[in-house]
């Protein structure tokens, strides 16, 4: 494994890193979760990713207990908040109400004294970016949280998160969690930028887009044991299964062979070219997987190559 500095901050996070939406706490099974958490920690993986609203904390617990046999130390660990854990008006956003009731609960659902890192999931219109910032300032002075970021802001907002927290001498949100693969490059020209001014890196999720960048769903076939064969969550990847994308696909697994790569290095090594990228947050649903994927930190792309793969993308 490789280990890289989140943004401007002395943490050192694993180039590969791993969450646990859709699977951990539900359609994997906790004994296989549970290995599978283990054999990502085994390969070096340090890096692991969570929110309140992954299986309503099911996500949170499953995780925190398959690392609890670790030293505390050896590993990073996030969650976050924003979107609704209930039916109430307080129940969901940004405000200190909620942001502070929901790390109190994560930490009691992980059984664990602080975070690593706390982001807020999404940017809350309805909350004063300012009210935020101090209600997670708080939490960092109580131990409760160390770092701070944020999830799918725009540029524009992490200017202005930047720009409170200097203003009033509050802790600055220090990481990113955007979508970001081959497929999705929408944060190449503006919060890339930004966050690179301001000493913000970026932890991408879905650097597979969720499995099609492995090259398991061909044309009018989804594999049975896959996350698209889910009825309730296939419509996220069934819509990205058009002509276009399949050819593009067909495409890179042509040049990962040519490297003799297989496709998941092609698409992690080609995200980790991106030096403002801190980790690839990779989903797995068994330990096959995370062995495949961490294999991308051995490999270094070409410029050639790099070119070649613009031109398919
Ligand atoms: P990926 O793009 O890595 O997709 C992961 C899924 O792809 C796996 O669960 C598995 O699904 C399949 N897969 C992965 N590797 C392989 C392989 N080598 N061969 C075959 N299939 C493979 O990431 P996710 O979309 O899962 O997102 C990763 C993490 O990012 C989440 O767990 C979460 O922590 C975070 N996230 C954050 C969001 C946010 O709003 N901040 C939103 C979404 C995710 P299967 O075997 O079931 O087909």
């Amino acid at each position: 494994m490789k280990y890289r500095r989140l943004g401007n901050t002395g943490l050192k996070v694993s180039e590969i890193s791993l969450g646990s939406w859709l699977t951990y706490g539900k359609s994997v099974e906790e004994n296989l979760a549970e290995q599978t958490i283990h054999k990502a920690y085994e390969l070096g993986i340090n890096f692991f990713d969570s929110a309140n609203v992954y299986e309503r904390g099911e996500g949170e617990r499953v995780m925190a207990q398959a690392l609890k046999e670790y030293p505390r130390d050896s590993y990073v660990i996030t969650t976050k908040a924003f979107w609704p854990m209930g039916d109430g008006p307080n129940d969901r956003g940004l405000s200190r109400k909620h942001v502070t009731e929901q790390v109190h609960a994560s930490l009691k659902r992980m059984n664990l004294d602080y975070v690593d890192i706390f982001y807020c999931h999404r940017y809350d219109p309805e909350t004063p970016v300012e009210e935020t910032l101090r209600a997670i300032d708080d939490l960092i002075r109580q131990g409760k949280i160390l770092y701070a970021g944020v999830s799918e802001w725009s540029a524009a907002q992490i200017e202005e998160a930047v720009r409170i927290a200097d203003r009033r001498l509050l802790d600055r949100i220090v990481v990113n969690q955007p979508v970001y693969n081959m497929l999705n490059r929408y944060i190449e020209p503006e919060i890339i930028p930004t966050s690179q001014k301001h000493g913000i890196g970026q932890v991408v999720f879905s650097p597979l887009a969720q499995g099609v960048l492995t090259g398991k769903y061909k044309r009018g076939q989804v594999p049975t044991d896959s996350r698209a064969s889910n009825e309730s969550i296939n419509m996220w990847i069934t819509n990205m299964l058009n002509d276009d994308v399949l050819t593009k696909v067909e495409k890179l697994e042509g040049i990962a062979k040519e490297l003799d790569i297989t496709l998941p290095s092609l698409a992690l090594a080609w995200i980790l070219r991106q030096p403002n990228v801190a980790s690839a947050l990779i989903g797995a649903s068994k330990p096959s997987q995370v062995e495949e994927n961490v294999k991308a930190v051995e490999v270094v792309l070409s410029e050639d190559i790099i070119n070649q793969i613009e031109e398919i993308l």
